[in-house]
């Protein structure tokens, strides 16, 4: 399928041309590309190592009623055998073994032996791949890929490495959806997808979460969003600022849930980014319930926390053999002692693990207070890390004695994390 740009009947770069060149050469660059119904037919495979198990599994996937020829096997193959998913000929090869089977495959480490598997079937007209000797036979194996439904099939014209590349770059286009989007166009289905866009730099969002941006006609976007995955949008996605929404007597969430569920029911695919996992402290369940109550389809793709990744990525684990055997999420939104608040600071303090406050650089006085009166000792180690994977990330460490006073003298703004506890001090050692 990947043919470089040359007139029909060429060879693809890689193979001999010009005089003298090898006839099985030229005749293996020109091979056809088809796709094999092996489904409860016979499959001849001659040999039975590290080839042959690498070639079995794509053949019993195709529902091929393969035979092992080979007096030895390895383990694997072995156990293919004994599970009944192949039949063992547990011998050489013999002339006559090609008969009945509509492929075959000479991958034994014996060119004789291979040469004469390969001129049975070609005497019986079975196509026959030569594993020492690809211009030997009458069938070439490609690389093969898959994403879904979609197999890739790359011939890489005598060079399997370049072959693989391709293939490799093909199927991570398809699942970035760099080439799907486009294909797909006017046959997906509308909804609203809830994505978790990782801590900001927008190389740690999942794998789906990017694919799902790739196929969005419409991207709601967090202020704490990674900014860098907007910019790589095409220009015909419509990119609402969700802190922007105009609101009228709405609330802002009100406003970004009937935007979900409108855009949805114009039948357009609406990606919801957001900073971190949506489940932390993102509201993004409230949105998967207006979807639903609205009857809109909605998927929620979860995404890498700013309360793990961003004190990870910050040389700070959370949790350390011997020194945390816990660590609490906890928001900091509301000051200890508002009476709405639904954080109990006194149990907090008594923790001897990690704690992690989000959204709490206003108030960190407050909490530090909270944490030395219920008995947290004050020399216990924070560190507050301020636009966390992002390029103008700054960590500061202190000591909770010392939270409130740092946190003014440092200027420290938000969006920043505060890790609590002895933690702290193994990001020191990495420091040092
Ligand atoms: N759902 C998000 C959290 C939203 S609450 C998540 O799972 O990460 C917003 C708070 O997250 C901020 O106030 C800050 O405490 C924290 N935060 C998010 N991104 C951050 C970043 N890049 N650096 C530091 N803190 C961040």
């Amino acid at each position: 399928m990947v043919e470089p740009g040359q007139g029909p009947g060429r060879e693809e770069p890689g193979q001999s041309s010009g005089s003298g060149q090898d006839p099985g050469r030229a005749a293996t660059g020109r091979a056809y590309l088809a796709g094999l119904v092996l489904d409860r037919r016979r499959v001849v495979v001659v040999g039975g190592g590290e080839v042959a198990q690498r070639r079995l599994p794509s053949l019993l996937a195709a529902g091929a009623d393969v035979v092992v020829v080979a007096p030895e096997v390895t383990p694997a193959v072995e156990a293919l055998a004994g599970g009944g998913e192949l039949t063992w000929w547990a011998r050489g090869y013999r002339p006559g073994d090609v008969e009945g089977a509509w492929y075959a495959l000479a991958l034994t480490s014996d060119p004789g032996v291979n040469a004469a598997v390969a001129a049975e079937a070609e005497a019986a007209r079975v196509f026959c791949v030569r594993a020492d000797d690809a211009t030997g036979g009458t069938a070439v194996t490609p690389a093969t890929g898959r994403h879904g439904r979609v197999r890739i099939g790359v011939l890489g014209g005598g060079d399997p490495r370049r072959a693989a590349v391709v293939r490799d770059g093909v199927v991570d286009a398809l699942r970035e959806g760099r080439i799907d989007s486009l294909a797909r166009r006017g046959g997906k289905t509308p909804g609203v997808a809830i994505v978790g866009g990782g801590p900001g730099d927008p190389d740690l969002i999942t794998v789906r979460g990017r694919r799902l941006l790739a196929h969005a006609d419409v991207v709601v976007a967090d202020r704490l969003a990674p900014q860098g995955l907007l910019e790589e949008l095409p220009p015909h996605v419509e990119v609402v600022d969700a802190a922007k929404l105009p609101r009228g007597r709405a609330m802002a969430q009100e406003a970004i849930n009937a935007l979900l569920v409108d855009r949805a029911r114009q039948g357009r695919y609406v990606v919801r980014l957001k900073g971190g996992d949506p489940f932390v402290f993102g509201r993004g369940f409230e949105e998967v319930e207006a979807c639903v109550a609205a009857g809109v389809a909605v998927t929620v793709v979860p995404g890498i926390t700013s309360a793990v990744g961003v004190p990870g990525l910050a040389g700070i684990p959370l949790t350390h053999r011997g020194v945390a055997h816990e660590a609490v999420v906890v928001s900091g939104h509301l000051a200890p002692g508002d009476p709405e608040s639904l954080v109990d600071w006194t149990a907090l303090a008594r923790l001897r693990g990690t704690l992690v406050v989000l959204m709490g650089v206003e108030r960190l006085d407050e909490i530090a207070k909270a944490l030395l009166d219920g008995g947290r000792s004050g020399a216990t180690p924070v560190a507050i890390v301020q636009d966390g994977t992002l390029p103008g990330e700054r960590t500061t460490t202190t000591v909770l004695a010392d939270l409130a006073e740092t946190v003014v003298r440092e200027e420290v703004r938000p969006p920043a994390i505060v890790v609590v506890g002895e933690v702290v001090a193994l990001g020191d050692r990495l420091r040092s």
